[in-house]
C-alpha cells in the first residue's frame, strides 16, 4: 500500500495537475470549483422539456419519442460543464475526467431519488457509438468511457458492439432539428442479440442536444426487441 502511495506522490510531483476552472494544483478540479456545478434535481420530459415526476417521458409525448424517460445530470450552458466535457473528448483528452462527470450523474440519481433505483434496476449500459474512423482519430469513444464507469459504480450490466454506427454523420453543428434528424436516420444498426432481447436499456452519451442521436439510437434498439430505452447523459444544450 504504502509503495502505491509513495508511487502516487512521485507521479504528483513530476506531472502535477491543476484544477480545470481556477488552476489550483492538486486536482482536476478543486471541491470549491465542483461544489459551484449545479447539479439537477429532477427529470425533464425528452420532447417538452417539461418536468415530470415519475421519470418517465409524459403522455402527451410518449407516442413521440421512443425514449422511456431520460436522465440529464447539469445544463449545459454551466461553462465549467462544458469546459470539463470538452477537455474530455476534445484535446487534451483529459481521460481523468471521466470519474468527475460520472459523480454528476450518480449525484443527480441520488437526488432525484424517488424510483430511480427502480428504474435502473437490471438495466443494461449501452454507450452511444462512434463510427470507427471517428474512434480511431480520437483514440476512444468518450460515451463508452462513461458508461462503462457508471456500470464498475452503480454496479450495472454494460454491453458494447451491439449497437454499432455504420456511417459517419457530418458535424451536426449548425443543423436544424429536423436537418440532424436526417442526418442521423440509417446510420446505426443493432444486432438482434439475446443480450439485449426483452431488456432494459440505459443509454447513455455525453451531450444531449436536440436528442435526434438518442432518439435514432432508441428506435433501432427497440426495433432489435428492446423493451424499454432510457437516456443518460451529463448535460443537455
Ligand atoms: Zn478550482
Ligand atoms: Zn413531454
Amino acid at each position: 500500500m504504502w509503495i502505491s502511495s509513495i508511487k502516487n506522490f512521485l507521479l504528483d510531483l513530476l506531472f502535477p495537475c491543476f484544477c480545470v476552472s481556477c488552476g489550483k494544483e492538486g486536482e482536476y478540479i478543486c471541491k470549491d470549483c465542483l461544489s459551484t456545478i449545479e447539479i439537477l434535481e429532477y427529470q425533464f420530459c425528452p420532447v417538452c422539456e417539461k418536468r415530470v415526476i415519475d421519470g418517465k417521458t409524459c403522455k402527451n409525448c410518449q407516442q413521440k419519442t421512443k425514449l422511456n424517460g431520460l436522465f440529464i445530470a447539469v445544463a449545459y450552458k454551466n461553462q465549467l460543464v462544458k469546459k470539463l466535457i470538452n477537455q474530455f473528448k476534445y484535446k487534451p483528452y483529459l481521460k481523468e475526467l471521466c470519474p468527475i462527470l460520472c459523480f454528476l450523474i450518480i449525484t443527480h440519481f441520488s437526488l432525484i431519488g424517488n424510483n430511480t433505483m427502480d428504474i435502473l434496476k437490471q438495466g443494461i449500459l449501452i454507450p452511444v457509438p462512434l463510427h470507427k474512423k471517428r474512434q480511431k482519430e480520437r483514440g476512444f469513444n468518450q460515451a463508452e468511457e462513461i458508461a462503462k464507469h457508471l456500470s464498475v459504480k452503480l454496479n450495472l450490466a454494460f454491453c458494447n458492439n451491439v449497437l454499432i454506427k455504420i456511417k459517419s454523420t457530418s458535424a451536426q453543428v449548425g443543423l436544424s432539428s429536423e436537418q440532424r434528424k436526417k442526418n442521423i436516420k440509417g446510420t446505426f444498426v443493432c444486432e438482434k442479440d439475446d443480450r439485449i432481447k426483452g431488456k432494459k436499456i440505459l443509454l447513455v452519451d455525453d451531450v444531449y442536444t436536440t436528442g435526434a442521436t438518442m432518439e435514432e439510437c432508441a428506435e433501432i434498439l427497440k426495433q432489435a426487441g428492446v423493451r424499454e430505452v432510457w437516456g443518460i447523459a451529463v448535460a443537455r444544450e
